[in-house]
């Protein structure tokens, strides 16, 4: 039976995807590294506050970062072993970071020994919870997730959504994650939907993957929840939570607003599934799901990595390179961070490590603008990024601020589809950053 779909409405591109590279490939375990470099800045807000020192031992799961304030996340050692050094380094998306060296030696004692019953605790108590493990938004955006489900006076929760949209070309982490999980990220919604008592449950997921649709109404069906799969069509950028709400309840987020502003709550599968482990293991976020793969990789696969294992390491598990690699990229390659070093560590946000060869990634050569308006087609978000970009080149950031800068999410339909070859997004990263210098 076709699957009925929906999507989002203006812009939006719809690449050639890769995903076959990695989609039939079951995750296995990553090798626990030898050395892992567990960063304290490794979420939205302010860096976690270090509780260890150069010769501590160190269990895993033990706290070495604490919470520095409302907006920041607990940080657990993702191994045991003993404290090397504490030492300052630059994260794959280029924070700079203050990071604990963890030399692994001893025995894991695993985390999270069965599940405990958690039905009968209170929605605060479940909140405590995913704060004390760390949980932060897996899909990339590693905003503290306790914050998201605090919410505010007078606002319920109308719509509780799970992104599974995994629209970056390449990933497929979570789709296994839906495939191989489908149980816990059912559990892991039960647990979210106690805390925020939404009205409705949906998970969006795009029709490139009917197994996973297959999967989750299947576990759904046998546990009698109220939970809606709904599948969407194949275009990027729906995994970003504005367009996936336009495609899933037909609403719009304001400009400068958020979800629960139209009443909803966005958690990508892979933080209800870490919440799941947070909650009814006791298990605190020490790895996650990344698919490694790219055009010049021997053996692309998704693996489960600790935090702090160096982006070096999968890269020989998967039997080094295949042809000369261009570009190694960490996350997808619309929104993803070229690496200047492959011995950065996999933090609580890398959903994907992609290693591009010299053939697909060279240089363009970039050419004057023609005025075809195809960038502002493409821009989901309304924008006009040739104009925009023309204030940015001429250090106009207070036009550009006018004419909407601060609501480009970055999403890069608009460098994807110029014909000249201009770096639209390059130059609205770097436009956000100047005018947000000039305050
Ligand atoms: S990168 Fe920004 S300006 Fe370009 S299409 Fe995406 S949201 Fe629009
Ligand atoms: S797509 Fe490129 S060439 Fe066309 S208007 Fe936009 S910036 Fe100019």
């Amino acid at each position: 039976m076709a699957l009925k779909t929906r999507t989002f409405g203006r812009g939006g591109v719809h690449p050639h995807d890769f995903k076959s590279l990695t989609n039939d490939i079951p995750i296995r375990n990553a090798p626990i590294p030898p050395e892992a470099v567990i960063p304290l800045n490794q979420h939205m807000g302010a860096p976690a506050e270090c509780l260890v020192e150069a010769g501590d031992e160190i269990r895993e799961g033990m706290l070495i970062g604490r919470a520095a304030g409302a907006f920041s996340a607990n940080v657990h050692a993702s191994i045991p072993g003993r404290v090397k050094e504490i030492r300052d380094m630059y994260t794959a998306s280029g924070m700079p970071s203050k990071a604990v060296v963890v030399e692994f030696e001893g025995e894991f004692e695993r985390s999270g020994n069965g599940e405990v019953e958690w039905r009968d605790r209170e929605p605060q108590a479940l909140l405590d919870a995913i704060r004390e493990q760390g949980i932060v938004g897996m899909g990339g955006a590693t905003f503290p997730t306790p914050i998201k489900f605090t919410t505010r006076e007078g606002s319920p929760v109308e719509t509780f959504v799970v992104n599974g949209v995994e629209c970056e070309p390449f990933l497929t982490a979570d789709h296994r994650l839906m495939l191989e999980k489908t149980a816990n990220i059912i559990t892991g919604i039960e647990i979210v939907s106690r805390i925020l008592s939404p009205a409705r449950v949906l998970i969006g997921v795009e029709e490139n993957k009917p197994d996973a649709v297959a999967a989750l109404r299947e576990e759904i069906r046998r546990r009698a929840a109220q939970i809606d799969v709904v599948a969407l069509r194949t275009r990027y950028p729906q995994g970003d939570e504005k367009q996936l709400l336009k495609a899933l309840i037909g609403r719009e987020v304001p400009s400068g607003g958020l979800p629960l502003d139209i009443g909803a709550v966005v958690s990508n599968v892979g933080t209800v599934h870490a919440i799941y482990e947070a909650v009814a293991l006791g298990k605190p976020l020490v790895e996650r799901i990344v698919t490694v793969t790219g055009t010049a990789l021997r053996s692309p696969g998704n693996f489960k990595v600790r935090i702090g294992t160096p982006v070096g390491n999968l890269l020989e598990e998967c039997g080094g390179f295949s042809a000369p690699p261009g570009k190694i990229v960490a996350g997808g390659p619309m929104m993803g961070f070229a690496l200047a070093d492959p011995e950065v560590p996999v933090v609580k946000g890398t959903s994907g490590i992609l290693v591009l060869s010299q053939k697909d990634s060279r240089a363009v050569v970039q050419t004057p603008c023609i005025g075809c308006g195809r960038c502002i087609a493409a821009c989901p978000f309304g924008l006009s990024p040739t104009t925009l970009y023309k204030w940015i080149e001429h250090r106009e950031y207070a036009e550009a601020m006018n004419a909407g800068l601060m609501d480009c999410k970055e999403c890069g339909c608009c460098g994807y589809v110029c014909p000249a070859r201009i770096p639209l997004v390059q130059g609205m990263k770097l436009g956000k950053l100047m005018a947000r210098r000039k305050g």
